[in-house]
């Protein structure tokens, strides 16, 4: 008899020790998990972040603590600053860079549209520029589900039309693509866009839901839960991002765009559950309508990726708001990290 076996998926892809990358938002949460992992691959990494204020400046400084102490050179500095850029891609003979630098949450881009236009248009232009004359340095940089706005065909496919944004943000991350599209039409840059899904885990951003919840709840405060909790979330663990980040470096395609979901959808009322089972501690939670600009629904089809990349999310909501928690509970955590500044002085508007 004959016996056929589904072939093999293909392993994830990695970079080769010795490459060389330049990292952009390095001190922040998705930033600073890739400068990690791609140094303990034995990649040379320089950080590159201009520690804004949007959330805890102690976080994103102790987040550099650790990379410095690690041995991966962070530089602080702005990446509309082209000349920077294009000094240090020269003098650490880069190989690779990954953008993640971007003014991030859809909930302050209500409030502050024009921060959105610089750190993700301007900013993003600028590096552009900078990699337009460094021949052949691939670019990989950070876009976001949010660019499906509310889409109600699920789940979400890169070959989708993204016709409407629902807010500021998500329109930046869109004109993103199409920027690096231009570029790389008109010049040969090699440029790979990922549509991130609400990535979350230990070291995270202090402006979304997960960790003001966990905050929230483990003070007896009450939270506040959008759309009485019926809005669906992709919540994608960070390791399992990275790892995919990592492969489309490897990968260096002309030009592409990828999911890097976890191909699950929750609705946030679960999502809460499993945090309340995970603290031991009930959530005094105040339901309210769906926020200005969020959507009802994410969820990544994730094809594309595993086809190309060898992209395989591994992580379940319960593994990874553990280890979320676990940190949160550590001597690693200060309360300090929790703040989020004056725009979200009613503590009712994390983002998802
Ligand atoms: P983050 O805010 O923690 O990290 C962004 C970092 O970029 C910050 O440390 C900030 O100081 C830095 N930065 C901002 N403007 C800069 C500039 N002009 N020059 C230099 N540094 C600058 O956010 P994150 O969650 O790590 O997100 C990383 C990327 O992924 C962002 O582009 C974000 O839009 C995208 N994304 C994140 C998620 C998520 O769930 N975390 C989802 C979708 C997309």
């Amino acid at each position: 008899a004959v016996l056929t076996l589904a072939s093999p998926r293909p392993p994830q892809l990695t970079l080769r020790p010795g490459s060389r990358v330049l990292v952009t938002g390095g001190a922040g949460f998705i930033g600073f998990h890739l400068c990690r992992r791609l140094h303990s691959s034995g990649v040379r990494v320089v950080a590159l972040d201009n520690f804004d204020p949007y959330y805890s400046q102690a976080l994103k400084r102790a987040r550099e603590a650790r990379l410095s102490k690690m041995g991966v050179r962070v530089v602080e500095g702005d990446m509309c600053d082209t000349g920077l850029l294009t000094r240090l891609i020269m003098e650490h003979r880069i190989t690779h860079v990954a953008s993640m630098a971007a003014q991030a949450g859809v909930r302050y881009s209500l409030s502050h549209p024009q921060a959105y236009v610089r750190a993700n248009v301007e900013c993003f232009v600028s590096l552009l520029e900078a990699l337009r004359t460094s021949t052949g340095v691939p670019l990989v940089y950070a876009s976001s589900s949010s660019v499906y706005g509310a889409n109600t065909k699920i789940p979400f496919s890169e070959s989708d039309r993204i016709d409407n944004p629902s807010s500021l943000y998500a329109a930046t991350k869109k004109a993103d693509e199409a920027i690096a599209h231009v570029y790389h039409s008109l010049y040969g840059l090699s440029v790979t866009g990922l549509r991130f899904f609400t990535v979350y885990g230990p070291w995270g951003r202090p402006d979304m839901a997960y960790f003001s919840f966990t905050h929230r709840i483990s003070h007896g405060r009450p939270i506040q839960v959008y759309a009485r909790g019926s809005m669906r979330r992709d919540f994608t663990y960070i390791d399992d991002v990275v790892g995919g980040i990592v492969a489309a470096l490897a990968l260096g395609a002309p030009e592409e765009i990828f999911n890097l979901g976890n191909h699950r959808t929750e609705t946030l009322s679960h999502f809460i559950s499993v945090l309340e089972r995970e603290l031991g501690q009930p959530a005094n939670k105040t339901m309210t309508a769906m926020a200005l600009g969020d959507v009802p629904v994410t969820y990544a089809d994730i094809d594309h990726a595993r086809d190309k990349l060898g992209y395989e999310p591994s992580t379940t909501i319960d593994v990874g708001l553990h280890r979320f928690v676990q940190w949160y509970r550590s001597d690693d955590f200060l309360p300090e990290y929790a703040e989020v500044g004056d725009w979200n002085a009613d503590s009712a508007k994390e983002s998802l």
